[in-house]
């Protein structure tokens, strides 16, 4: 059994796919071919914001967003504690100052209670400036908008998506990557929208950002590329990765959504009373990145690794490491105290195998091995 069966999902898209690849070989167009503009226009409809720039990564993306808005030294970006590591990278990359922020225990997304806090800290020491809430849709389920965006009025913030695992969420009828003043998306395989090798994009109403943003990944240009008037990046979507994730939106669209939500739901009912399954909130929806569950402690999280690692059962710990924790940021300093639920989960937290094509045999096996190992 696999953690994410990609495999499968390119057998089933094969003909398609291969097709696709095939014609951008032909034309020739391997950088900035008719594709990339398509699927840009594709992805910016499927969301609903004006535009959509693709790019090289779901790093990139942060950081062109945060160039876009002048985001440098001696500003402050409210980063959750519980995520992966390019969302603090991607803002002291820029020169500002990543303030990590503790997670609800339910959703594992940003509490609005603790940025509050963290945001008043900061202005009474007076040395960095509020300027963004970099909120991140983790696993799967867009952040608290409707909160964040309160708080981001009352202190002038501007709010950053990460988006990068929560392409395809939504609350209400509004689709994730809508919800930031600015918002970013990977395409890394693995991300529920992947291509066959790295790939992002940013989406943003504001024509300006975006087309400050459009520059500034191509070298800064101005009337074409070599009139140069930014010092920019090189971070472009290529072609071929633009015609294969065109093939995976038609199939992600048309049933991988649904199917990777039946799944998720499947996992919850045979769990559920066992283990704490992840909680979804009411009128959210989750593209599900990650089906996380949480055990009472460290050692019931190993056991339950270890009897599923006996049968074959791939399953990963996202994450072990809390990012105020993480050597890269060992300058700056921290109580423990205010990252009780990221350490927790830190300690109790185990992800299993999940995607559109994985059967619901395979998830009676996995859960019926999780349940054995608990008695
Ligand atoms: C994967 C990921 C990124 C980075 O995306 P890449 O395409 O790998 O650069 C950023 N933030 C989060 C939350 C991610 O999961």
């Amino acid at each position: 059994m696999q953690f994410k069966n990609l495999n499968a999902q390119y057998l089933y898209l094969k003909e398609n796919i291969n097709k696709a690849i095939s014609k951008v070989l032909t034309d020739g167009n391997y950088i900035a071919g008719i594709q990339v503009k398509e699927l840009e226009k594709e992805l910016a409809d499927y969301v609903g914001t004006e535009h959509c720039i693709t790019c090289a990564n779901g790093t990139d993306a942060l950081e062109l967003a945060l160039r876009a808005w002048g985001i440098g030294v001696g500003d402050a970006v409210f980063v959750p504690d519980f995520t992966f590591f390019a969302s603090g990278e991607a803002v002291s990359m820029v020169g500002a100052t990543p303030i990590f922020v503790d997670v609800d225990e339910n959703t594992f997304n940003i509490s609005p209670a603790s940025l509050e806090i963290m945001i008043q800290r900061t202005l009474e020491i007076g040395k960095l400036i509020p300027r963004v809430i970099l909120a991140v849709d983790l696993f799967g389920q867009p952040a608290d908008y409707e909160e964040l965006k309160k708080i981001a009025s009352n202190y002038h913030l501007l709010i950053l998506e990460d988006g990068a695992q929560g392409f395809g969420g939504k609350i209400g009828e509004r689709s994730s990557l809508s919800f930031g003043d600015i918002s970013t998306t990977s395409f890394f395989p693995a991300k529920p929208l992947g291509c066959y090798g790295d790939g992002g994009a940013v989406f943003t109403d504001d024509g300006d950002w975006a087309a400050l943003i459009r520059s500034l990944a191509v070298h800064g240009k101005g009337k074409d590329k070599y009139d140069n008037i930014y010092i920019g990046m090189n971070s472009r979507l290529d072609t071929i990765q633009a015609a294969v994730l065109q093939e995976k939106l038609k199939a992600f669209q048309s049933f991988e959504l649904e199917k990777i939500n039946v799944a998720a739901d499947c996992y919850s009912q045979l769990l559920c009373g066992s283990v704490k399954t992840p909680m979804v909130r009411n009128g959210y929806y989750s593209s599900w990145a990650q089906y996380a569950i949480l055990l009472k402690n460290r050692q019931e999280r190993d056991l339950v690794q270890e009897a599923l690692s006996k049968k074959n059962i791939p399953s990963y710990i996202y994450y072990p490491v809390p990012m105020h924790r993480q050597g890269a940021f060992k300058k700056q300093t921290y109580s423990e105290s205010e990252y009780q639920v990221t350490n927790m989960l830190c300690e109790c937290i185990l992800e299993l195998p999940i995607d559109p094509y994985l059967t619901e045999e395979n998830i009676r096996f996995i859960s019926k091995t999780i349940l054995e190992s608990l008695k």
